[in-house]
């Protein structure tokens, strides 16, 4: 399943290995048990979740290819428990994608986390109507993406050519984690003071978590709640 993400990007699932039966028999083996019927078993993952027993969840997997902007994938790297594999721009030439927002917003007031109990969003913003700046950002990708096509026309190497590209240039990336630092990415990355363009990513990340494991994706919802 490919989900469309931003304007040239996306999300799919390669592959995933395990489900909630998975963190129910690893939550069990030191007993020397398995399933004990789907009402318990669930009770157990709330269980887990309720008071931080992580392990269990490390046993089942996922593997994602995704497509986004290099900020984005920049902010996505942070999260350490995982495993990564980009495509090089040392390797291959870049394509001429960029990503062009469709709207602009304002700098929000608060930068700063809000105090417990406020219902105020951690950043407001407004789009604000730039309707030339799109267009203009599109001519600028389009002329530096010439002049990186000159450079290599001209036999610079791929590694410093692509110097000239900005960081809204698509860049592509495996990405291997378990489920228990899927749900750690997603608490930080669909949380409202995430920049919007990496939670567009991260409610696909969701869509998947939830499909493949639907009581932990219960769980997890009422304890990040
Ligand atoms: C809204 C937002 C704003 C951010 N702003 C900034 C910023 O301005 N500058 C910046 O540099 N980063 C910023 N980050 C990135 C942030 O600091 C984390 O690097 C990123 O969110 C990954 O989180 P993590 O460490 O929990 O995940 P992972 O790296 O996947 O780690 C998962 C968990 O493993 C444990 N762990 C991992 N490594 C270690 C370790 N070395 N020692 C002990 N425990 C470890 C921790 O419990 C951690 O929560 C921001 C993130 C968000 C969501």
């Amino acid at each position: 399943m490919l989900y469309e993400v931003l304007d040239k990007g996306f999300i799919r699932l390669v592959d995933s290995m395990g489900d909630d039966t998975s963190v129910v028999q690893a939550a069990r083996v030191s007993l020397g048990q398995g399933s004990k019927g789907e009402e318990r078993d669930q009770k157990l993952i709330n269980f887990l979740m309720r008071n931080n027993h992580g392990t269990p969840f490390e046993m089942v997997s996922f593997k994602f290819h995704v497509k986004c902007p290099i900020f984005v994938m920049r902010q996505w790297i942070r999260h350490r428990m995982g495993s990564f594999n980009e495509i090089s721009g040392r390797y291959v030439e870049f394509e001429d994608e960029f990503y062009i927002p469709e709207q602009w917003r304002s700098q929000a007031s608060k930068n700063k986390q809000g105090s417990a109990g406020e219902t105020e969003p951690l950043i407001s913003w407004e789009p604000i109507g730039l309707s030339d700046a799109s267009p203009q950002l599109n001519r600028i990708c389009n002329q530096l993406y010439e002049v990186y096509n000159e450079l290599l026309n001209q036999g610079v190497a791929r590694e410093q050519a692509r110097m000239i590209l900005p960081v809204n240039l698509y860049t592509q990336f495996y990405w291997q984690v378990n489920a228990r630092s899927l749900m750690n990415f997603l608490s930080l990355r669909m949380a409202p003071d995430a920049q919007w363009e990496i939670r567009q990513y991260a409610y696909r990340v969701w869509d998947v978590f939830r499909n493949k494991m639907p009581w932990t994706a219960a769980a997890w919802e009422v304890v990040d709640d």
